[in-house]
């Protein structure tokens, strides 16, 4: 017994220096994925299932990386955090959305807001009023086709000041959106203090939406955001039942495999000449 549980022990070492080496590997990588343009941004979907037509796009970053291949942001967005690199990384695709996005415009393929994950760092680091404006500038578009979605972990270390500037960033005309909505411990008193325009319901509750609890919470929510006049949104919708089950409790812009999985911009024409059949 003393030997089998010594080997575990070594089993579980080799896995630790493994995962280990991996992320300093992709560490070290991460720093020069910028310059060498291996991100690429995929946009998902945001469709009004009543209105039946598209209403949004969420970007969300993918990275190509030149020898492991595509990497997940679940994976390599907690390292661009920890080391800072998220700052950077989230200018520049600011600046790349919007770009799109006036593109889509003036080539009338679509004309919707896009969104941006944000993490806590780039508040901290108070580059965020400045560079948005450069970039809706620069491209032209305007701020009201630009949204931010927020969690609430990003008002964790500085609540006012996140706060001051959230509302500085909707007085540009940019809309603050909720993401995650119910994962976390404050998700209530956060409506009251935070400047938020849309919430969006969290993947887990949808995809337990059959069960009672799940339904009730769900549907509480957003009878709550109706009252507080914010727009709601499900996240992660990948059946007809959940579909219709959320339209039926007042939800009606949904985001999920349903209707679209994120995409590379080359592909989204595809989708739109299937979806609008
Ligand atoms: P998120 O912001 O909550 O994004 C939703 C995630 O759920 C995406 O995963 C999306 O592909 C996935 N999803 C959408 N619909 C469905 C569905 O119907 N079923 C299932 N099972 N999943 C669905 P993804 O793209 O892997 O991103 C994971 C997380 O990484 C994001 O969660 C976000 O927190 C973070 N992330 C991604 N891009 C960025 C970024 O540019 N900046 C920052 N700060 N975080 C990002
Ligand atoms: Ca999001
Ligand atoms: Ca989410
Ligand atoms: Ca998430």
């Amino acid at each position: 017994a003393k030997r089998q549980g010594k080997n575990r022990y070594c089993l579980y070492n080799a896995e630790m220096a493994q995962s280990q080496l991996r992320k300093m590997e992709l560490e070290k990588d991460l720093r020069k994925a910028l310059v060498q343009q291996e991100f690429e941004i995929y946009y998902q979907p945001k469709w009004h299932a009543a209105l039946n037509k598209l209403v949004g796009m969420e970007a969300l970053l993918r990275w190509n990386h030149p020898t492991l291949g595509l990497i997940s942001p679940t994976e390599f967005i907690p390292i661009a955090e920890e080391t800072g690199f998220i700052v950077p990384i989230t200018h520049w695709l600011i600046k790349e959305v919007c770009e799109q996005n006036k593109e889509w415009q003036e080539k009338k393929v679509m004309n919707i807001p896009v969104s941006i994950n944000m993490s806590a760092r780039v508040f901290e680091s108070q580059t965020l009023h400045a560079k948005l404006e450069e970039a809706l500038k620069e491209s032209g578009l305007e701020p009201r086709y630009l949204e931010l979605e927020i969690t609430e972990s990003i008002a964790l270390n500085d609540k006012e000041n996140t706060i001051q500037q959230l509302k500085e960033l909707q007085a540009l005309g940019v809309r603050i959106s909720m993401d995650d909505f119910g994962t976390g411990y404050s998700s209530l008193g956060y409506l009251d203090e935070m400047p938020i325009n849309i919430l969006k319901i969290d993947q887990s509750f949808i995809q337990n939406s059959s069960k009672p609890t799940k339904q009730a919470i769900i549907g509480t929510i957003i009878s709550m955001a109706n009252h507080l006049n914010i727009d709601v949104v499900a996240e992660g919708v990948e059946t007809k039942e959940q579909n219709d089950f959320l339209q039926s409790t007042g939800c009606q812009i949904m985001q999920g495999y349903y209707y679209g999985k994120p995409m590379p911009v080359h592909l989204i024409g595809d989708w739109m000449e299937q979806i609008y059949q």
